[in-house]
């Protein structure tokens, strides 16, 4: 049985980021910058902006954070979003979710310049993954496509199940998974809360991708003996402690592989937002030239 650790695997692709943005500075003279909007001060959101800002320092990306009360109106995140827009020292644009229910969420991503959306939550960036012809891979499923290739895990041909149909995992996920342009060729099949009989479709999962945030949700009786599973749920259990939406100690019993929470999925999301600003920064030169 195989443990897929994130850690390293994230540690290997930011030295690679590093040197492709080192190289982009000494050629082009463009260190790549990342803005982030931060609304209101939820403790979770805190932390992952800063971990963020971290990341970005460990790579070369320049970030920026605009603090804003949690009384902010849409209007005056428009306002911020058009802004960075404009600004053509800014290479990507995020917003950290969640937004105070007072804000219009929607029209606040639609806002973002698609060319800077490194989320890639733009409709137009939804539609390009679609198509097969992807500006920015969704950090998340990008995240668990590394975990699987640099593990050495095929898809051609295999069967892939996902639980849940998030606009930011699961069905992103699905589209690479099916994507014939990056080799991926996988078959899906996407279940969720109103799916009937799910463990039988999960048990028939080659590769089995879990994202609903439901502490220890999929147990040993419903996965396949030799699967590959892929735990993206973060849970925080009373006693403080974190897990996955997959019962890990029964699963790892009979899985083939399957990766740990924390230190699986979660340190690759933020290290392919990192990539898709260095994306975004490159193709402003390219753009250019
Ligand atoms: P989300 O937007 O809340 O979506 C949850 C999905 O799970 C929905 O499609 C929902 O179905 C489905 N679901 C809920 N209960 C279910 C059940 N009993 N059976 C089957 N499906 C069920 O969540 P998300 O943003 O995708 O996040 C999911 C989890 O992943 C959370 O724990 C989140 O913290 C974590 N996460 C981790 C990372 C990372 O970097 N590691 C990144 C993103 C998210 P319906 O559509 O029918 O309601």
């Amino acid at each position: 049985m195989q443990i897929l650790h994130g850690t390293a695997i994230a540690e290997e692709i930011r030295r690679e980021i590093a040197e492709n943005i080192a190289q982009l500075k000494a050629g082009r003279a463009i260190t790549p910058c990342l803005a982030a909007l931060l609304v209101g001060d939820d403790p979770a959101s805190r932390v992952y902006i800063n971990n963020k800002e971290k990341a970005c320092a460990q790579v070369g990306i320049e970030s920026r954070i605009v603090r804003l009360p949690d009384t902010t109106a849409t209007a005056e995140l428009l306002q911020q979003i058009s802004q960075l827009n404009a600004d053509t020292s800014v290479h990507g644009i995020l917003v950290q979710l969640p937004l105070p229910k007072s804000c219009d969420t929607q029209q606040i991503l639609d806002a973002i310049e698609p060319q800077k959306d490194v989320d890639a939550f733009h409709p137009h960036n939804v539609g390009l993954l679609s198509q097969g012809r992807p500006r920015f891979l969704p950090c998340t499923p990008h995240g668990i496509q590394q975990l699987l290739v640099r593990n050495g895990i095929q898809t051609a041909g295999r069967h892939v199940v996902i639980v849940g149909r998030s606009d930011i995992v699961g069905k992103p996920m699905g589209l690479m998974m099916v994507q014939k342009a990056d080799g991926a060729d996988a078959t899906i099949t996407i279940v969720h809360s109103r799916t009937k009989n799910l463990a039988d479709l999960t048990r028939q999962a080659d590769i089995l991708i879990v994202a609903i945030g439901m502490a220890k949700f999929i147990t040993a009786s419903m996965v396949k003996p030799g699967a590959v599973v892929v735990d993206v749920g973060i849970n925080r259990l009373p006693d403080g402690t974190l897990c996955g939406d997959v019962d890990f100690d029964a699963v790892k019993e009979i899985a083939g592989a399957i990766s740990p929470v924390p230190g699986g999925v979660g340190p690759l999301t933020v290290t392919m937002l990192l990539q898709n600003t260095f994306v975004a920064a490159k193709s402003t030169v390219q753009s250019v030239s």
